[in-house]
């Protein structure tokens, strides 16, 4: 989303546009999505359809399908990106050799700092429902309706569904964690917010997904067997020049949409 970001600045140079199209990306709000929309629109109609060349259902919240769990970036990308650069000019035993060791040595790292970790819930979610569960004390008194049905008046009335986990605010069902409306209930109901979050916020998921065993290599010059021999060139044609290393930014002009003649 940055990147989406910044090359709508560099399209137009306006901050207030710019506010608002980050505004159109996060909010959970249809008829919010549809305001700021209206109003880039009558403000800049170029930026507007520079905006709808491609779906929302690609860079607004609202119109995602699945969930996010709250992530609007693609850092994780750029963070591999950064980690393989020098890797990349290495052949290729050689390249997923070094990989191999940096993911080796990335999982040990998150293993064992999770080992520390005492609570149900990972740290950074523990911290988001601790700030969350500070505000249900603003609000009014929750109404039962039926069936796991609540109604909180707060700064407007919002409908909660304890069984399908979803609330009218929205953040519960797009990041998949209890929103404060929802705190407030299962607090009221003396349950457990834990047993209401996703599962990939809970502690034990987290290690599972860094337990994954890495085959132990010893150095290749005990491993006789592998006969090396001399690798064929690719038959796909080089272009002229090196090849490029870093990420080429999109350029405004060459976002078009296709048409079929
Ligand atoms: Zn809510």
């Amino acid at each position: 989303m940055k990147y989406l970001v910044d090359n709508f600045k560099k399209a137009n140079s306006n901050s207030t546009l710019t506010k608002l199209y980050w505004k159109a990306i996060c909010t959970l709000y249809i008829s919010d999505f549809d305001e700021y929309m209206a109003k880039i629109k009558s403000a800049n109609t170029r930026a507007y359809d520079w905006m709808m060349l491609q779906h929302p259902k690609y860079w607004a919240n609202t119109h995602f399908k699945g969930c996010r769990y709250n992530h609007l970036t693609s850092n994780i990308s750029e963070s591999f990106n950064q980690c393989i650069f020098q890797a990349r000019e290495k052949p290729l035993i050689k390249l997923l050799e070094i990989l191999r060791v940096k993911l080796m040595g990335e999982f040990s790292n998150k293993m064992t700092r999770s080992l520390e970790w005492s609570d149900v819930l990972i740290p950074k979610t523990q911290k988001v429902i601790d700030l969350r569960r500070d505000k249900p004390r603003f609000f009014h008194a929750d109404t039962w309706a039926h069936d796991g049905m609540y109604e909180i008046n707060a700064d407007k009335k919002y409908a909660l569904n304890l069984e399908i986990h979803t609330c009218s605010c929205r953040v519960w069902q797009v990041g998949e964690l209890s929103c404060s409306h929802a705190i407030a209930v299962i607090d009221h109901r003396h349950e457990d917010v834990i047993n209401f979050c996703g599962i990939y916020f809970i502690v034990q998921m987290y290690r599972r997904t860094y337990s994954l065993p890495f085959n132990k290599m010893p150095n290749v010059l005990e491993l006789p067997e592998i006969v090396y021999t001399t690798v064929m060139l690719s038959a796909v044609r080089r272009t002229a020049g090196r090849p490029k290393k870093h990420r080429r930014q999109t350029k405004y002009k060459e976002i078009k949409r296709l048409k079929c003649s």
